[in-house]
């Protein structure tokens, strides 16, 4: 009961991953911040259409917790806190690949408007890294979550480029940033649309990847 009251945001003062009391503001007690740190080693399969990738972590835990309240409880506050906490990881990515374009999906316009941010927006926010939005959403499919596969194949299909985009990304290298890897099924068709639209390299992070 004190874990759900805690994940719904309604007792302050308390780790959001263990319930440990946290010093100030903080969403994490000090034990579980030690443990936000990139994880390897991480074993690599090949995503079809995305030339390389990294995942910061795994997705359980300290992550695991923050991206949930982000997510279910409409608080851009942790994913902002959860972009300072990968900062480094991504500007070592960041560097290393030298991306012309850094962007990231977008949510069906129902997410958007139960929400009010896009959480891998605000993560972007917090490490302070300079984003473009060139996709957009059509239509108003449920989440992904309990989608049938056939279901899930039709929601990522319903992302497109937005129009102004259309004829700016020849010759470009294209890193798109998500939350959570599962599949890889929605990064790699975004990765093959930018293709074939001309872009010359794609690249993605993940923050977590589902165990
Ligand atoms: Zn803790």
């Amino acid at each position: 009961m004190r874990k759900l009251l805690r994940l719904l945001g309604l007792a302050k003062g308390n780790c959001l991953n263990c319930e440990k009391p946290t010093v100030g503001e903080e969403f994490l007690c000090e034990d579980c911040l030690k443990e936000l740190k990139p994880q390897h080693p991480m074993e690599y399969t090949h995503i079809p259409y995305v030339f390389s990738y990294r995942v910061f972590g795994r997705y359980e835990g300290a992550i695991k917790s923050l991206i949930l309240n982000a997510k279910f409880e409409n608080n851009p506050y942790t994913a902002r806190f959860l972009g300072k906490v990968v900062k480094d990881y991504l500007w070592q990515y960041i560097n290393e690949i030298q991306p012309d374009i850094i962007t990231f999906p977008e949510l069906n316009i129902r997410r958007f408007w139960l929400r009010g941010f896009n959480q891998v927006e605000e993560i972007l926010k917090g490490a302070e890294v300079p984003y473009q939005r060139i996709f957009e959403r059509k239509g108003f499919d449920p989440p992904m979550v309990k989608l049938k596969s056939q279901e899930r194949l039709k929601a990522v299909q319903s992302h497109q480029v937005r129009r102004q985009w259309l004829y700016a990304l020849e010759d470009k290298k294209i890193l798109v940033v998500d939350d959570v890897l599962t599949t890889g099924q929605t990064i790699s068709h975004l990765c093959q649309m930018l293709l074939s639209l001309g872009a010359k390299e794609t690249h993605a992070l993940f923050i977590a990847r589902s165990v």
